[in-house]
């Protein structure tokens, strides 16, 4: 049935906006959104086929073949709204609504998952709790929560997070929270308020109804949270605790020792603390978030006792999951973070993303969930039923009790068990979800299974590219097509991961410079259109074979393509580059003409995009000359035009163009470099975010004599008695030898240090005598932290894209997502 307004309710279980990520179709309710890049609508069709049969569309989309079509498929229900997220969160308004359990809501700059799951584990024996999965805190992330609210559950935890001013009045109208943490407040997303006191003001706004506020009051002079808070909520209790002085509101008395910490929180004019507990770390950050969930568990009714035992259970969490490549072909994804049933659900459709490769879940026992085992283990076995897991291995005594609930699973008492079992030896061409629950150690797993023990690795954050993507996208608007430039292992960075993950974003063009590059891409499950910048003509078989498309830059390059297509009775794509002041490649100006008139005789090929390259678009001083090519590149295309009697995809931008000439935009845009967050644009700089992070250990640490010296040729010296360490990095890694001497830093426990003596080829030495809190268990930074590679590339007298394409085949990559 098809009503033309918002559904009153929803039968499904599970909602979703994500067509990739529906298992259980059935008992999904798919929203489909016509968004600025993608449309929703073009999978409610296979959605249909698959078995889901309520949708939520949005009228400017609902018309045509499919909304014809759909009048006949049976027992479905179809809501035509105007807005389908409006309508998702006007549902979910109305779900939480149903619900009289406290609701408890954490925003701030720093710290929010973590207080969720904190808090979480504090109160996990008092209450059965619905919370966000892993950090699901954004206009549709709130949403997609609150629908998890069952009557079964007796508290509510949910983060919220906001990038721009009006959203926290939606997510607060949805939320409408009892109590409320205020995390740690910083720079975090900054960029799309005009000042700090508006962006607290809106994230205040999330507790404009709330009865409890908890809260560090960092300066008791000038409370600011109280200030607003005053204005926009007075009846509101402010709990706010400091670290500062004893006799005001409540004291809180942290004392560390080495890695564990003592938390003590007093009253004003009493004695004895009402919170007495230990954790097992010492950092602010989590001093300040375990504060905050023991004050809250503590107003929640949880005994000073209870939470003396609570708290020695919370744990760093690694919001991070991790890609790996593994031994024979495999690749390991290891997700421990939350081990509950929806970590699970989030985490299965990654085993789909490379369709060439078999997928294994290791699985350990889920604990504390809450949840009755047998029930658990059912809905565990379903998910993976529905995902259609190749292979289930199973740890631990709950999941052989349930066992009989999977179709197939081998099952083993201990991770130590299932390791020396073997049969880890035979998994290959696979890829591995791992997904244990710390007590299980599963690091003992990864540790089994990765490849490559060199100790310096390059991470790649996913999460960042694809902000970067979004960025411009947004900034290119939709009238623009996007080719990124996946050249050269995509800058260094990973040519497999960094393509699928492109074209899951739904990006129209690849590009690489060579074949087979383009060859390689093809075999691991790329289909989106390729250009090779470089084709030569022994080649034009493997082109053709594999779907690549030539760039054609020489009348002889052009007739041998001619002739290929003829003699093979093949039409071909091909893409016309000109040359406008390059001087590389490319037809010449006084070429076009000529140009034209062959193309006009040659019909079995096709001119699919007329492209050329921009010199010097990142140097001002040049804009002048870049006007020009732009300008020449207009026209010469328009006279190609002209001959071939149709219209082709014209492009000359790259990653500097499109910051610094939105002229240069043209039909496609061709984005390299800073997809990877690197920009000499001020303007665009602080708008996306740092990608690449290359990172080494620390091999020894040495005390220096003042008449001793560094390294080869003795060319290192410190100025008195000092202390060196020696790093597992060098320039066979592709740490430029420029950057010795001093000229480089490296970011050890947040301090720069120098670089002295000459880098080695597997090594180099730093000068840490002035940080004496250094030891050999620290992680060094190259670039990526508190070091811009873009500065870095300055001091090695080079260019980033050098660094970046520098770095060795043995230097692992990681690829960090949350
Ligand atoms: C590499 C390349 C680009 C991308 O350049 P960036 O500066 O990395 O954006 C664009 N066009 C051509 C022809 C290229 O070779």
């Amino acid at each position: 049935m098809i009503q033309h307004k918002a559904p009153a309710h929803l039968r499904a279980a599970y909602l979703s906006l994500d067509s990739r990520t529906i298992y259980e179709p059935a008992k999904t309710a798919f929203f489909a959104v016509h968004g600025l890049n993608h449309d929703g609508h073009q999978y409610i069709e296979s959605l249909y086929a698959k078995g889901v049969r309520e949708f939520i569309v949005e009228e400017s989309a609902w018309h045509g073949a499919l909304a014809e079509k759909a009048v006949s498929w049976e027992q479905t229900n179809i809501y035509v709204v105007e807005n389908s997220i409006a309508t998702l969160q006007e549902i979910a308004k109305r779900h939480r609504e149903q619900f009289q359990y406290p609701l408890i809501a954490i925003t701030g700059s720093n710290g929010k998952t973590i207080c969720k799951e904190w808090l979480a584990i504090l109160c996990n024996s008092s209450f059965t709790i619905a919370k966000s999965p892993k950090s699901y805190n954004s206009q549709i992330g709130v949403p997609l929560s609150l629908w998890a609210m069952q009557e079964k559950h007796t508290l509510g935890i949910f983060e919220a997070g906001i990038s721009q001013k009006g959203e926290m009045d939606r997510i607060e109208t949805m939320l409408k929270p009892d109590y409320g943490i205020f995390t740690h407040f910083g720079e975090a997303h900054g960029s799309n308020f005009s000042s700090d006191e508006e962006k607290l003001r809106e994230k205040l706004n999330l507790f404009k109804n709330a009865k409890k506020l908890v809260y560090r009051i960092k300066d008791l002079q000038n409370d600011a949270i109280k200030t607003i808070m005053q204005e926009i909520n007075p009846s509101c209790e402010l709990i706010g605790w400091n670290t500062i002085s004893p006799d005001k509101g409540l004291f809180t008395f942290w004392q560390t020792k080495g890695k564990s910490a003592h938390i003590k929180v007093i009253k004003a004019a009493q004695s004895e603390a009402f919170i007495d507990s230990h954790i097992d770390m010492s950092d602010e950050a989590s001093l300040e978030n375990a504060t905050n969930c023991l004050v809250l568990a503590s107003i929640l009714g949880i005994s000073r006792d209870v939470l003396g035992i609570k708290s020695r259970a919370l744990k760093p969490i690694s919001m991070r999951l991790e890609m790996k490549e593994g031994l024979r072909g495999n690749t390991l994804i290891d997700d421990s973070y939350n081990n509950d049933v929806d970590g699970l659900r989030l985490a299965l459709p990654l085993l789909q993303k490379n369709k060439q490769k078999k997928s294994v879940l290791i699985l350990s026992d889920f604990i504390e969930t809450g949840i009755p085992e047998k029930d658990l283990y059912a809905e565990v076995a379903s998910l993976v039923r529905h995902q259609k897991i190749d292979r289930v291995i199973g740890v631990g005594e709950h999941i052989i009790r349930n066992k009989v609930n999977f179709d197939s699973i081998d099952v083993y008492h201990t991770t130590e068990d299932l390791i020396s079992s073997g049969v880890l030896n035979t998994i290959n061409n696979s890829q591995l979800l791992l997904k244990g629950a710390r007590k299980f150690n599963f690091e003992k797993l990864v540790h089994a299974l990765e490849n490559k023990t060199h100790r310096t690795q390059l991470e790649v954050n996913l999460d960042a590219i694809q902000h970067n993507l979004t960025y411009f996208k947004k900034s290119i608007g939709p009238d623009t097509k996007l080719m990124v430039m996946v050249k050269a292992f995509a800058y260094g960075t990973g040519a497999i991961e960094i393509a699928t993950l492109l074209q899951n974003s739904g990006v129209d063009y690849l590009t690489v410079a060579y074949t087979d590059e383009g060859v390689y891409l093809r075999k691991h499950g790329i289909y989106v259109p390729i250009m090779v910048m470089n084709p030569t003509v022994e080649e034009f078989d493997k082109l053709t074979e594999n779907g690549l498309e030539p760039e054609i830059y020489s009348f002889n390059l052009l007739k041998a393509i001619d002739e290929y297509s003829t003699q093979q009775n093949k039409n071909i794509k091909i893409h016309i580059k000109l040359d406008t002041g390059m001087k590389r490649l490319g037809f010449e100006s006084s070429e076009i003409a000529e140009l034209g008139e062959n193309l006009a005789q040659m019909p079995q090929l096709w001119v699919a995009s007329i492209l050329s390259h921009l010199a010097a678009a990142d140097s001002p001083q040049h804009g002048e000359f870049t006007e020009k090519q732009i300008a020449q590149f207009s026209q010469a295309a328009a006279e190609i035009e002209a001959s071939l009697g149709y219209q082709t995809i014209k492009h000359i931008a790259n990653s500097a163009a499109i910051q610094n000439y939105p002229s240069a935009r043209q039909d496609m845009v061709r984005l390299g470099i800073s997809l990877y967050g690197i920009t000499g644009n001020p303007n665009v700089k602080n708008k996306i975010e740092n990608v690449l992070t290359l990172k080494t250990s620390i091999s020894q640490i040495k005390n220096i004599a003042p008449e001793e010296s560094i390294g080869y040729g003795r060319r290192g010296n410190l100025t008195g008695p000092g202390r060196i360490a020696t790093l597992a990095i060098g320039y066979a890694d592709g740490y430029s030898r420029a950057l010795g001497m001093g000229k480089g830093h490296f970011e050890i426990k947040g301090h720069l240090c120098p670089t002295v003596g000459s880098i080695c080829m597997d090594m180099c030495m730093v000068d840490i005598s002035q940080f004496p809190d250094i030891s050999v268990s620290d992680t060094a930074i190259a670039f990526g932290g508190k070091i811009q590679l873009y500065d870095l590339a300055k001091q090695a007298e080079t260019i980033p894209y050098e660094l970046m394409t520098n770095i060795s085949e043995r230097v692992k990559r990681v690829y960090v997502t949350q």
